[in-house]
């Protein structure tokens, strides 16, 4: 029997702006799977809190960069709740900061694979549960890009400004492509977050550095994005597909 309440998956939400989304959206009645890739005692954390607070959760190890992984994601998503209802297509890397002119392509690769073939293959398969032709009763599905596909991250990292580009462009073209199916495919473009993820750039304090070019003065909080991402998945939403939000404190 399909559990009664709807049913969304969210890939990297041990942490950061997916554990946000997790936890909003278990107190707006979902019933959510957490992925991760690495780190399970964080996730276990984060379903923990959920369950505490009444709401339900399972957590799920994938890498969404491969394609094995997350075929088997879904299917235990399926075979365990027995429905789908939305995606949150949240995990994503970067990596140390360089210029392109020292980049090398397995380094491009790995970002492209994560945050681009990524999201691309769980929508796919998100597509094969919701879409009525497939049995299902159509879905959202959010995508978290980054205002760095507007900015380009100069001096940086262009190479995950360049794939969250990609992002943007799969977001309007798989909304126009699945609109039919009963499925609204839209995206959050956040600026500056204070999340872990810095560190991976090798520098942690990165958002304090730079707020003050930032129009509210300020870095913004995981809990600022999902509040965005969620917006999607209500009703007033409903009329709302291959669409943009800015979470990026007006830069
Ligand atoms: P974070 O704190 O580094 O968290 C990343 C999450 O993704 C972790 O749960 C990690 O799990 C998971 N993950 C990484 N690679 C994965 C893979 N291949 N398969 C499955 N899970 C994977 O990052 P965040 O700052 O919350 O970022 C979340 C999203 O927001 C990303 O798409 C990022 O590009 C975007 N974003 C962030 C900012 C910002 O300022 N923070 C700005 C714009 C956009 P493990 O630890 O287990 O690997």
């Amino acid at each position: 029997m399909p559990l009664e309440q709807p049913v969304m998956i969210i890939t990297g939400a041990s942490r950061g702006i997916g554990a946000a989304c997790a936890r909003l959206a278990a107190r707006r009645g979902y019933a959510v799977c957490i992925n991760y890739r690495e780190r399970e005692a964080p996730a276990q954390a984060v379903a923990d809190a959920i369950r505490a607070d009444g709401g339900t959760a399972m957590v799920v190890q994938a890498d969404v960069a491969d394609d094995a992984q997350v075929i088997a994601l879904f299917a235990r998503v399926q075979q365990e709740w027995g429905r789908l209802d939305g995606l949150i297509n949240n995990a994503g890397v970067l990596e140390r900061q360089m210029r392109v002119e020292d980049m090398d392509a397995a380094r491009v690769n790995r970002i492209l694979a994560t945050n681009v073939t990524g999201p691309l293959v769980c929508a796919r398969e998100a597509i094969r549960l919701m879409a009525p032709r497939h049995g299902g009763q159509g879905g959202v599905i959010v995508n978290v890009s980054s205002a760095a596909a507007r900015l380009g991250s100069a001096g940086e990292y262009v190479d995950y400004a360049a794939s969250k580009g990609a992002l943007d462009t799969f977001t309007i073209g798989l909304s126009r492509e699945v609109a039919a199916d009963q499925i609204r495919v839209n995206a959050v473009r956040p600026g500056f977050i204070y999340t872990e993820m810095h560190a991976l750039g090798g520098e942690p304090g990165r958002v304090d550095r730079l707020k003050d070019s930032i129009p509210l003065q300020r870095g913004g909080t995981p809990e600022e994005v999902a509040g965005a991402v969620m917006w999607f998945f209500s009703d007033e939403a409903g009329y709302t597909t291959g669409s943009f939000i800015e979470v990026s404190g007006g830069r």
